[in-house]
């Protein structure tokens, strides 16, 4: 083991916590804001109150680690076809009922934590596996931010790009410190709704709307502004008009649409998200089990219905045939946002060149609807022009 300038862990103290009149002290890094009394521990678990302070108990312990693509993150404009170097370590700040890894972040044996890595080890292993980025997965970094901000330190020192894959269910001074850190991040918004990360991951929607809410959209260099503004303006959700984003990719066209679906869901609006694949998929494994229609009802219920990422993917008959049955259904029923890199021109060629089944499409998604065009380079341009 090389010499670390870090503390070799796995307690170390804490800086985001508030001592109580009660005696006990509040761990502020997340917003359960968990009170502890001496030698308790947090949601999370590995967070915890010794002699009167938040100690973090899984400082430069990992669970293991991974060479993976980046894609598997996943990211798809953050350094493309490149190595990322994944670890992660134990516990979570939410209990999502779904969780594929649970064994990691429900983890109460700290004995799982069988690595012992000190960030500069961990920059150096991705240097060596020839890796750009090394990414903070498997469980959420939040619970491990200490660690999490010193591995990145040295990943930095070193060229190497940091990836954090995080709930975003973190306070506002702690969020803003850690990104600072990260050059790319997978906020997954595990819903639209409070009820849902109430009931399933024992959480609140709004704090992960607010880390969301603080990252930069304004990269595309050529946007209308206005015509963007009056879409936030929702009036096109009452009036069942469609908006169409058209760019090339690494753009922001994505984040544009999941931002116009947070407005709709604050003022009210049922909304989702799904690239158009996903969409595709889900109806057909649907009709394969004989529940098509219900299928396409949660499609069509919603005010709002993102569809993103058409054109990325060539959509044969049989899907083509499926997205338009919810494109047709919604017509004059309820609004589609929908990103797209390929312009209206193009087109047949996403539908194996059907144009008859594309004017179909065109026709019922153009009739009401606005385009908005965004033009400049990509976020991976962006990497190379920006030291
Ligand atoms: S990070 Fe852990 S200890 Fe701190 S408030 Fe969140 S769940 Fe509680």
């Amino acid at each position: 083991m090389t010499r670390s300038r870090y503390p070799a862990g796995p307690v170390v103290e804490t800086r985001w916590w508030t001592a109580l009149d009660d005696g006990r002290v509040q761990c502020d890094v997340c917003p359960r804001h968990c009170k502890l009394g001496e030698g308790q521990r947090g949601v999370c678990f590995v967070r915890a109150a010794q002699k009167n302070k938040i100690v973090l108990t899984t400082y430069g312990r990992s669970s293991g680690f991974a060479v993976d693509p980046i894609e598997k993150k996943p990211l798809n404009h953050f350094l493309p076809g490149t190595a990322v170097l994944s670890f992660g370590t134990a516990g979570c700040n939410l209990t999502c009922r779904f969780c594929q890894n649970w064994h990691m972040s429900k983890a109460r044996e700290t004995d799982l934590l069988a690595e012992a890595a000190t960030p500069e080890e961990i920059a150096e292993a991705a240097v060596r596996g020839g890796c750009w980025s090394v990414a903070f997965t498997y469980n959420d970094p939040v619970v491990f931010w200490e660690y999490a901000v010193d591995v990145a330190r040295e990943c930095r020192a070193r060229g190497i790009k940091t990836a954090a894959v995080t709930a975003g269910y973190i306070c506002e001074g702690p969020r803003e410190e850690f990104f600072e850190w990260m050059d790319a991040a997978n906020v997954d918004l595990k819903a639209f709704s409070d009820k849902y990360y109430k009931d399933l991951c024992g959480a609140k929607l709004d704090p992960v709307l607010k880390t969301l809410e603080q990252f930069d959209f304004t990269w595309p260099t050529k946007i209308n502004r206005l015509q963007v503004q009056n879409l936030f303006r929702l009036k096109f959700i009452e009036d069942k008009v469609n908006a169409i984003f058209i760019g090339g990719v690494g753009l922001g066209k994505t984040h544009a649409a999941i931002a116009l679906g947070l407005a709709a869901c604050h003022a009210g609006y049922r909304a989702r998200f799904a690239t158009a694949i996903d969409i595709i998929n889900n109806l057909a494994a649907a009709q394969k089990a004989g529940r098509l229609v219900k299928e396409v009802k949660a499609y069509i219920r919603p005010e709002l219905l993102i569809i993103d990422e058409l054109g990325y993917l060539p959509v044969d008959k049989h899907g083509a045939d499926l997205l338009f049955q919810i494109i047709s259904r919604r017509y004059e029923r309820g609004s589609i946002v929908l990103t797209t890199n390929k312009t209206y021109k193009h087109w047949p060629s996403i539908f194996n060149n059907d144009s008859t089944l594309t004017s179909a499409i065109l026709d019922r998604l153009l009739h009401h609807a606005e385009t908005i065009i965004i033009e400049g380079k990509s976020y991976r341009m962006k990497d190379r022009i920006e030291p």
